[in-house]
Formats: C-alpha cells, structure tokens, sequence
C-alpha cells in the first residue's frame, strides 16, 4: 500500500483527560495523520471520486473527538480511527497521533502524544459445527460477523459434510470457510470469535469432541505467530480436508506464509496422501 494522504497539525479544542477540570474546561489538541490507500484509478483519472476527500476526513476527526469525550488518549485515537475507516472506505490503513500540548504535566515540556495504528486485515476462518442445527449455528455466526461494523467483505464458502477428525466417535460435521477483512488485532478477532462460540452455548468438554460451533483462524494476512492462545496460520489446517477443500473455493492461490504453498498445492497433495 504505498499511496499516502498525509495530514499533519490539525488543531481543535476539545474535553479529553482524566481530570475533572480537563472534561469541564477543554483544552487544546492537535493531530498529525497518515492515511494509505489505493489512489491509482483516483491519479490516473484526477478523480476525487475514487480518492478520499482529506477535508471530509478532517472534518470528521474534529466533529468526532469535540462530541465524544476519553479519558484517555488512547482511547479517543482507537476510537475515532475505527470511525475513519469505516466511513472512508478506501482506506486500508492509517496511523494517527494526538497531541495534548497543553496536558496538565507539572514541569516544562514541549508535547505530548499518543500514536497507534490501524487498518483492514484479510482474515480466513474455518467454521465447524457437529451438534444441533449445525447449518443454523454457522449462518447464525456469519450474519453475526455482516452485522459486525469490525468486519466487512465476508464471502463464505459452499458448507460441506465431514466425517469427525481426531478419534473421538462422535456425529458428522458440517463444514465451510469465510473470508473477510476485519479491523481487529489477531487477539481481538480471536475473543470476538469465542464469544459467538460461546453465544452457540459451546461447551469445552472434550478435546476434539462435539461441539455446536468452532471458529477457527486459518490466516491473518501474511502473518505468522505463535503464543500460548493463538497459532495463526492454524497449525493443523495443511492436514485437514475439511478446511483446505472450503478454503479451495475461496482462494486456491493465496500461499501458505510458512509452507510457502498454495492453498491448491496443500489440498492436491493431501488428497494424494489421502488415496495413498
Ligand atoms: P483445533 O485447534 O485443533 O482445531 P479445537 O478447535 O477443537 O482444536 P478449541 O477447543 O476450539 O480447539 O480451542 C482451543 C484453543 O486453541 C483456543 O482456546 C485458542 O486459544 C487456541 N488457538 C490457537 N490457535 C488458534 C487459531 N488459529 N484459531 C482458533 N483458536 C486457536
Ligand atoms: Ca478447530
Ligand atoms: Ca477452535
């Protein structure tokens, strides 16, 4: 992404701050932005159209943090940037700093500032169910995600019938995948997971045991990580059919970031491990 608008000093007063004096009497902030897109359609035609309007998008930060009011800068950057790139949607990343020159800080100083930063991420989730109404379970959680404002171009693949993996007797399962892009952190969109999980009445019983919904993270963008909560890309997904044929339909051509095979590649070759 390396189409920048680039917005720096915009200054406003408004109420943000700990203190009760600070919400009451207001101070003085600036702002200093940078907002990637892709502007090539908006270059190559001189388009405002098919850019962002950086007038609009000032007006925004101002109106948005003088009728809001934080605590905390962070607080007040997480959330006026979520507001940015949803209503700009051609926006894929920003990062934003807000400046309290003012801050109640009892020695000289110059300034002081909160940056973050935040955008759109390409996520892939394996949907599972093999209790209940599994269908029902999995598209109730997907209109979930349509009605998330966190989420947005979610595209699911065909579900499928399984036979349960893992060794423990138990009914079929349904299967499907989702892509979508989402502006949460790996760990935020692991706990926005469990939490439609455990709206399924999900019970952790038994490891690998029926389960009314399971929501798994395949890939997160390009990225590779691995804590004691989270294994992104999911550390099993290359031996599981009933990922990688859902995930076929969806995109045969992204590369595994680790195995540095295509989602086709991995799924042809399990298929042949498979008839072996
Ligand atoms: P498997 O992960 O082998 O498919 P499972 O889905 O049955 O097994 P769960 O009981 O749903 O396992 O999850 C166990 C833990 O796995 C979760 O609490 C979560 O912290 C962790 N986990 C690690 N990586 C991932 C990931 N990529 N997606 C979802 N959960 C993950
Ligand atoms: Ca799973
Ligand atoms: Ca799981």
């Amino acid at each position: 992404m390396s189409d920048l608008i680039k917005i720096t000093g915009l200054s406003f007063f408004a109420h943000h701050g700990v203190y009760a004096f600070e919400t009451k009497n207001g101070q003085e902030f600036v702002v200093n932005a940078r907002l990637w897109l892709d502007a090539a359609d908006a270059a190559r035609e001189d388009n405002l159209d098919k850019s962002v309007n950086y007038g609009a998008v000032c007006d925004l930060i101002v109106s948005y943090l003088q009728q809001h009011t934080f605590k905390l800068l962070e607080a007040a950057v997480y959330h006026v940037m979520k507001e940015i790139l949803i209503q700009f949607p051609l926006i894929k990343q920003m990062e934003f700093e807000l400046c309290k020159p003012q801050a109640p800080i009892a020695h000289p100083f110059e300034n002081v500032s909160v940056t973050m930063e935040m955008g759109w991420h390409t996520a892939y989730i394996a949907l599972g169910s093999n209790m209940g109404d599994k269908e029902r379970y999995i598209l109730d959680a997907v209109r979930k995600l349509e009605d998330d404002t966190d989420f947005r171009s979610i595209h699911m693949s065909r579900l499928i019938v399984t036979k349960p993996y893992g060794g423990v007797a138990q009914d079929d399962f349904v299967n499907g995948a989702l892509w979508c892009e989402t502006l949460l952190s790996p760990k935020e969109l692991l706990a926005r997971l469990n939490a439609l999980e455990a709206q399924a009445e999900r019970k952790r019983e038994i490891h690998w045991g029926p389960r009314t919904l399971d929501l798994d993270i395949i890939f997160y963008d390009d990225l590779v990580m691995d804590d004691s909560k989270l294994t992104i890309p999911h550390a099993d997904m290359h031996n599981r059919t009933f990922v990688l044929e859902p995930l076929h339909e969806l995109c045969p051509y992204f590369r595994h970031p680790v195995l540095k095979k295509t989602i086709e590649e991995l799924y042809l070759a399990l298929q042949n491990k498979e008839q072996r």
